[in-house]
């Protein structure tokens, strides 16, 4: 780690939660990430730079702080300077901002998100062993994209999900398998760093991280005794229009199995479809993706889950 710059964004999350809340109880989301790196055993060498972008429970992440936080890693990223960036983050929707992230920036720098699933003033907490070894893969030479660090892994932001509500290792890649691991301080590889082409110029990034609003892309399950009225209810103008909410213009469908659907819903989503609402289809299941087939009425959502599929139909629709 030694004679780098490493920018470390603070947004919030159980890592930087407290078990001492103002109602007594465990609060998400209240020490500076500033605080979080004063007790670390770093290197006098590596020069940390660190900002409070947000200090939010991630489970309430908006599109406010996705923008802000898309802003200053854009900003930083651009520094010569600027070995990496390390994000702390909540666990609940962690793998969406890593997605978002990779997506929107394809980073040719190493940007490590990393959690906790124990409060910061917990006995036995997980978060400062979590930030130091997202530190250490930040640090690391070559490493490039978006990575999730969580419980000694290193995940892909295309493949991670959240998949235990309690454990320390609550990530997963699933059949792809992480990326690595960080052994003893060093960083094993054993698949290679996230990559994916440049989508977007500069002033397509201005653009989606200013707009006031994202297309809105609703996610819907099929599910035995499925109702029609739900879908039907998602993109109804004048439901949308009650609520101030602008029109439905894209539905995930996280489907069955290979991506088979109720055909209750099949039927709804072909009204939708007829109204101009895009549809895609990933399925609910934890392991493998949908395979598309010759004459599929929906496209598939390329391996990508029900809530990264949903990030990505909002990107294409912008
Ligand atoms: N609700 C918390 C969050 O996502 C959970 C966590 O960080 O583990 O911010």
């Amino acid at each position: 780690m030694q004679g780098k710059k490493i920018v470390v964004l603070g947004t919030g999350g159980t890592i930087a939660g407290t078990l001492s809340g103002p109602a007594g109880g465990y609060v998400a989301a209240q020490k500076a990430v500033a605080a979080l790196l004063a007790g670390l055993p770093l290197p006098a060498a590596v020069e940390l730079v660190s900002e409070q972008v947000a200090q939010v429970d991630s489970k309430d992440m908006d599109l406010a702080v996705w923008q802000a936080l898309l802003r200053r890693c854009r900003h930083w990223l651009a520094q010569p300077e600027v070995q990496g960036l390390v994000i702390t983050h909540g666990t609940d929707t962690l793998e969406e901002t890593a997605y978002l992230l990779q997506a929107v920036l394809a980073p040719a720098k190493p940007v490590v998100l990393t959690c906790a699933m124990r409060p910061a003033d917990a006995i036995d907490a997980d978060g400062p062993q979590n930030l130091l070894d997202a530190l250490t893969v930040a640090a690391e030479p070559g490493a490039h994209g978006v990575v999730v660090v969580c419980a000694g892994h290193i995940h892909s932001a295309f493949d991670v999900q959240k998949v235990h509500t309690w454990q320390l290792d609550a990530f997963s890649s699933g059949e792809a398998g992480d990326l690595g691991q960080v052994v003893q301080g060093g960083v094993v590889l054993t698949r290679n760093w996230p990559q994916s082409t440049v989508k977007y110029a500069a002033d397509a990034i201005e653009k989606i991280v200013s707009l006031a609003a994202w297309p809105r892309v609703e996610i819907v399950l099929s599910h035995a005794a499925v109702s029609e009225a739900t879908v039907d209810a998602l993109v109804s103008p004048e439901v949308a229009a009650r609520f101030g909410a602008p029109p439905v213009r894209g539905l995930v469908v996280a489907a069955t199995g290979n991506g088979t659907l109720h055909r209750v819903l099949e039927a709804a989503l072909q009204r939708a479809a007829a109204q101009g609402v895009r549809v895609v289809r990933a399925t609910r299941c934890a392991q493998g993706r949908v395979w598309p087939q010759p004459g599929d009425a929906w496209p598939d959502s390329q391996g990508l889950s029900p809530v990264k599929a949903r990030l990505a139909l909002t990107l294409e629709l912008l």
